[in-house]
């Protein structure tokens, strides 16, 4: 049973190797904000649950403006996500390039 419970606990980081899933026991930000199919998708929160979401770069909620990277975290800072799980940490990102934008870029790329 616990073996069970721990690769259900576990997901993929991408890099072949696999940790714990930050979302275990609590409601994704994805949940707490209702997010849309489409966006649940595309964002990286989504695809990379080993990190919570404002550790990730990129993410739909942190692309304010066309061009943005995803980088500014300010957004998080006032999030009830963040507020509820962050536990007053400091915000830093840990997961750079797979947000959303990077991907926006590569679909431009191929239509030019
Ligand atoms: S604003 Fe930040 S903390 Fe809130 S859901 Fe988006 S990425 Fe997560």
């Amino acid at each position: 049973m616990a073996e069970l419970m721990e690769r259900t606990q576990k997901v993929e980081t991408g890099d072949g190797t696999s940790q714990f899933n930050f979302w275990t026991d609590k409601q994704p930000c994805w949940e707490k904000c209702h997010c849309p199919e489409m966006i649940k998708d595309e964002c990286p929160a989504t695809r990379y649950q080993f990190l919570p979401c404002w550790e990730i770069e990129g993410t739909y909620c942190k692309l304010d403006d066309r061009g943005a990277t995803g980088k500014d975290t300010s957004i998080c800072e006032v999030c009830r996500v963040y507020k509820k799980y962050g536990h007053d940490e400091p915000i830093r990102l840990k997961l750079f390039g797979k947000g959303m934008d990077t991907q926006l870029k590569a679909i431009e790329k191929i239509a030019q």
